[in-house]
């Protein structure tokens, strides 16, 4: 099972552009249409829309905790803009762009604990057919680098990852808080943790792989989460990283009303220089870095003064190709892999 060679579209930029078309919703089902089928339109992902404080615009002051720069430490200076109640920074040392005051950790811990609503999007078939091809593409890429198969995916959700990994003979553990989600990949047969993993005291060097899809954006200290992670890693083990990308070329344009700023639940937004930054920190070194995902037609629709999500507008300019965004590291998703630093 272990490739001694890299699969031949890696280094093929054709074939592996073809191959991140393929699940780019944009591309394959159009914007709007993906956005409806997966009821994206309805649920617009505001739950925290009865905490605001009607004097100030902001979250109450009872509900909210302060925080500094989760890579550097500053302190929070420079506003970027408030969204539904949460400021969000940029920081003045290291550039991460990041949400402060957040929501209280007890208040967070429930509401990842209980949440359903965004569950149905990512349950929807259309969802689910296209983050299939996506985690092939993410396990494909490091499936030949490596040579055991012990994988830890960290904030599994709907288990989408973990068993199209165990369906290809991995040896999967899934660690996962929200109830609903964790219970059903145990009635799938798959190993769960439902905890913290600061707190699932693990046994250091016990896995190859570390997968955190869509993970680390939500994370109150992810340094903290990463030095453990990297602490769990065997010799030669890698991390598998899918983050939000603040600067693809979606969130230049659309700023805050961007859907990647919900502040409730995206706390940090990492860009190619931020990530690598905490990797460095945390003692971790990035091998590989790209994006995936162009939000084409979101783009399209902005630039044609159309609803951004619900438009149904024609291409702005035909210049405007999925490679020329993956080839300028404008995608709206930034997929890493990462090993520890020698
Ligand atoms: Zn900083």
């Amino acid at each position: 099972m272990t490739h001694a060679n890299p699969p031949d579209w890696l280094n093929d930029p054709q074939a592996r552009l073809a191959r991140k078309n393929a699940f780019d919703a944009a591309l394959v089902m159009g914007t709007a249409q993906f956005n409806q089928m997966t009821g994206r339109l309805l649920n617009q992902d505001r739950p925290f829309l009865w905490a605001l404080d009607k004097a100030t615009g902001l979250i109450r002051p009872d509900l909210v905790q302060a925080r500094h720069c989760p890579i550097c430490q500053t302190p929070p200076r420079r506003g970027l803009f408030v969204k539904d109640g949460f400021r969000h920074v940029k920081c003045p040392a290291c550039g991460l762009i990041y949400v402060s005051l957040i929501l209280r950790e007890d208040i967070l811990e429930q509401y990842w604990r209980d949440e359903k609503t965004w569950a149905a999007v990512l349950d929807s078939q259309p969802q689910v057919e296209m983050d299939r091809l996506k985690y092939q593409y993410g396990l494909d890429l490091v499936a030949w680098r490596l040579k055991g198969r012990r994988l830890l995916d960290i904030g599994s959700g709907n288990g989408g990852f973990a068993r199209l990994a165990e369906e290809g003979g991995w040896q999967v553990t899934a660690m996962e808080l929200n109830q609903q989600n964790s219970k059903r990949m145990e009635s799938m047969g798959l190993k769960v943790i439902i905890k913290h993993l600061e707190t699932a005291d693990l046994p250091s060097g016990s896995f190859d792989l570390i997968s955190l899809w869509e993970v680390l954006e939500h994370l109150v200290d992810p340094s903290l989460t990463l030095m453990e992670a990297r602490r769990l890693l065997a010799p030669g083990g890698l991390l598998l990283v899918l983050v939000p990308n603040v600067e693809s070329l979606v969130t230049r344009l659309l700023h805050e009303k961007s859907q990647t700023f919900g502040g409730h639940s995206h706390l940090n937004h990492f860009s190619a220089k931020t990530l690598a930054a905490i990797l460095e920190k945390t003692g971790l070194t990035g091998l590989e870095m790209e994006t995936v995902i162009t939000e084409m037609g979101t783009i399209n629709n902005h630039l044609a003064f159309e609803d951004p999500y619900a438009g149904l507008a024609a291409q702005f300019h035909a210049g405007l190709t999925p490679a020329l965004i993956h080839e300028n590291f404008l995608g709206s998703r930034i997929l890493a892999v990462a090993g520890v630093k020698a």
